[in-house]
């Protein structure tokens, strides 16, 4: 009998990239930032291209871009930082930006620019709130014309160091997301900047309705996935995983692949090459090249049935062709564990690729569908 599986993807999520300051300022009015006991420095990017370039994906890096403010902008939009009127970004403005900026445009194989938000928080009457996009304790959006002035301040900052284009995946800070409230609501929003893939705890995110799936939704064409919890402490430096990844989502912080002397940042990166790389070898699980390829694989993951029956494997769409549309890149990847390197033919599916992993005795398989057809054929060659 073979064992064919459509694994669960697995995608790494760096929160609270794009700060310069390494301080939480939450005692103090200002955001929590990365809490880590020195400030950020280009090799800090660095860090994130080599777990990416290692794995040979690109983990999604969500970006604040607040301290990337040149030309003090931010004065615009004075509940976006605990400044107001009077924002003053001259400290974090220097040569670091253009050395971050290079290894960023460089590499955008090894690190996929993820939207966080300008500065994390919202300022009410000068009073840090949490948090930027939502009342993380309430599920009340914030002012629909004022987030939307916040994602035109986005945009125009990537642009300001020729970071665009403007991000497909986003994740709300501090977990503050009010799901399925249509166009005038988040999703609405986001999806007018092109974002098409949101990745948010579901156990404290607000619904304006029932999501069509326990573990993601679609609203406004956005495919809005559960994030389970994180793997460990958000400002914890150099650290691994000690718990299972049950998700698609290795949900971390930045400070996670990081060490209190950035020369020595590869140190804090390589275990987790190592652990990451031990989840991929397995039947159940394969590491997505990007959040487009894990979302995609997810949402096959949960709603494409497989029946293998020698010598063919059926795949029934049927309960993912009724979902709302939403961005796919059509590709979903298989693994057959436990036979040797056969070949394999189908009417309905390309085979965009084949590989065999003779140490784990698993084959790896990308495919795509060919047709409209509800269910597909894939038939082993002996
Ligand atoms: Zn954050």
């Amino acid at each position: 009998m073979l064992n064919v599986v459509i694994p669960m993807p697995l995608q790494v999520v760096l929160d609270d990239v794009g700060w310069w300051s390494g301080e939480d300022g939450h005692a103090k009015n200002e955001p929590f930032r990365t809490g880590i006991p020195r400030g950020h420095v280009p090799a800090d990017y660095a860090a994130i291209v080599s777990l990416g370039r290692q794995l040979g994906m690109a983990p999604a890096g969500c970006f604040i871009i607040g301290e990337w403010d040149t030309k003090n902008l931010l004065r615009k939009l004075p509940r976006s930082q605990w400044m107001g009127e009077k924002w003053d970004n001259n400290r974090w403005v220097g040569p670091w930006l253009e050395e971050a900026a290079d290894i960023i445009r460089s590499n955008r194989d090894h690190f996929e620019l993820a939207l966080h938000g300008i500065t994390h928080e919202f300022w009410e009457n000068g009073k840090a709130s949490r948090a930027e996009w939502h009342d993380c304790y309430t599920g009340v959006m914030r002012p629909y014309d004022e987030l939307h002035a916040h994602l035109d301040m986005f945009a125009t900052l990537l642009d300001q160091h020729g970071l665009g284009p403007f991000p497909t995946s986003f994740c709300p800070c501090a977990g503050g997301f009010r799901w399925g409230a249509g166009e005038k609501g988040i999703d609405g929003l986001l999806s007018k900047f092109g974002v098409r893939y949101t990745n948010t705890p579901f156990h404290h995110m607000a619904r304006a309705r029932a999501t069509q799936h326990h573990r993601f939704g679609i609203d406004c064409g956005v495919l809005t996935v559960d994030r389970q919890p994180d793997l460990v402490s958000w400002f914890e430096l150099s650290t691994t995983p000690t718990v299972e990844v049950y998700g698609p989502i290795a949900g971390m912080h930045w400070p996670n692949i990081l060490h209190a002397d950035p020369s020595r940042n590869e140190e804090a990166v390589a275990p987790w090459v190592a652990a990451l790389r031990a989840i991929d070898r397995r039947v159940d699980r394969t590491l997505s090249r990007n959040t487009a390829d894990c979302f995609t694989q997810y949402v096959h993951h949960l709603c494409v049935r497989v029946a293998p029956a020698e010598p063919d494997v059926t795949f029934d769409f049927t309960e993912l062709d009724a979902l709302p549309p939403f961005a796919s890149t059509g590709e979903f990847t298989i693994k057959l564990h436990g036979f040797a390197a056969d070949r394999f033919t189908s009417e309905d599916l390309d085979i965009l690729s084949m590989q065999y992993k003779a140490a784990d005795s698993n084959a790896v398989l990308k495919l795509r569908r060919k047709t409209k057809s509800k269910t597909a054929k894939l038939t082993r060659i002996r």
